[in-house]
């Protein structure tokens, strides 16, 4: 079944993938009972500079009515990571944004214009909402509020699940590194840092080790300075990659290649309307089989799958394998001239 699209942005932005999150935790913090799925937790339009994707992020919770917490829902951190809370752009395209402000001198005008070129659908206006998230973010600190907050969090949750990105939008540029607690939300701490190394990534971190609260989970992209920062200040806390940078990486060249294989499919079934000519307007059992086994193949053109995790060329490459293999076997029953 089809999901339906929501919250579409009043700009028009229009997605060119899904990608579908689950919680990085996996089973109750309290009685480690394996998660289940519950609802869909937010669908929402990103725009980031590599491109426009819808994110789906599904929640999931304990099971167990003995446990008693069937309300307490886990969803994807990475997810909510790629942008600001309330906003569709991703981080990357915010720091691109402040780059340009600050390094480049730009005006909102200029930058606007420059968005716009590498396909971040924007106005002026937007450009300056956008430079503004971007000093909030910057300002970002362990406030007496976000302490609070996440005291609450320990409370629900047994820990906090800190999540850390690293954002450069251009090559040999200050990359944004952000801290996130995820179960809240917060923005625990955001810089621009030249090297990005261990050490720096440490002191960034340093503060929210600081604060004492149990750690549950941590979360990043590939970098290996972020596993080791991260690794280091919590030794004893299970690591897990971003699923969105994970998936990115490696699923350009293999997306790439099922469009041109989908392509080819496509062409080969071109003939497929010859056939429902001729047997049109035929009532006998040939050709209602003919039919049934028409209307098969002609369904499997429609196939989308969900790129990177289901592709469709493949998709309709395996069913039209199983297409033609039931239709072989019926041709061979019948005795008739074997293909
Ligand atoms: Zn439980």
């Amino acid at each position: 079944m089809k999901p339906q699209k929501r919250g579409l942005p009043k700009n028009r932005i229009v997605p060119e993938r899904k990608m579908y999150f689950r919680p990085e935790v996996t089973h109750c913090p309290d009685c480690g009972t394996k998660l289940k799925r519950h609802h869909n937790a937010s669908n929402k339009i990103v725009a980031t500079l590599e491109g426009i994707i819808e994110v789906w992020n599904m929640a999931y919770h304990c099971p167990d009515p003995v446990c008693g917490k069937p309300k307490r829902y886990f969803r994807s951190v990475q997810a909510d990571a790629l942008c600001l809370k309330h906003t569709s752009y991703a981080y990357d395209v915010l720091a691109l944004v402040g780059e340009m402000r600050f390094k480049q001198h730009m005006t909102v005008t200029e930058i606007s214009k420059a968005l716009k070129e590498r396909g971040i659908p924007t106005s002026e206006r937007h450009a300056m909402r956008l430079y503004e998230w971007y000093l909030t973010l910057l300002r970002a600190s362990l406030t007496a509020d976000v302490k609070e907050q996440l005291e609450d969090v320990v409370k629900e949750y047994n820990g906090l699940l800190l999540s850390m990105d690293g954002v450069q939008p251009e090559k040999g540029n200050e990359t944004l590194y952000v801290v996130r607690e995820g179960f809240s939300g917060r923005i625990l701490a955001a810089k621009n840092l030249k090297s990005g190394s261990k050490t720096e990534l440490m002191a960034l971190l340093r503060p929210v080790k600081d604060l004492g609260f149990p750690v549950i989970g941590l979360v990043s992209d590939g970098q290996q300075s972020l596993r080791l920062a991260m690794g280091e200040t919590w030794p004893n806390t299970p690591y897990q990659y971003c699923q969105y940078h994970y998936l990115k990486d490696i699923a350009k060249p293999v997306v790439d290649l099922d469009r041109k294989l989908k392509t080819g499919l496509k062409k080969s079934l071109r003939g497929l309307r010859e056939i429902e000519k001729q047997v049109e307007d035929d009532d006998s059992i040939e050709s209602e089989v003919t039919r049934d086994y028409l209307a098969a193949t002609r369904s499997l053109l429609l196939e989308d799958g969900n790129p990177p995790l289901d592709l469709p060329g493949i998709q309709i490459y395996e069913k039209a394998s199983a297409v033609k293999a039931s239709l072989e076997k019926s041709v061979a029953k019948k005795g008739g001239p074997s293909s």
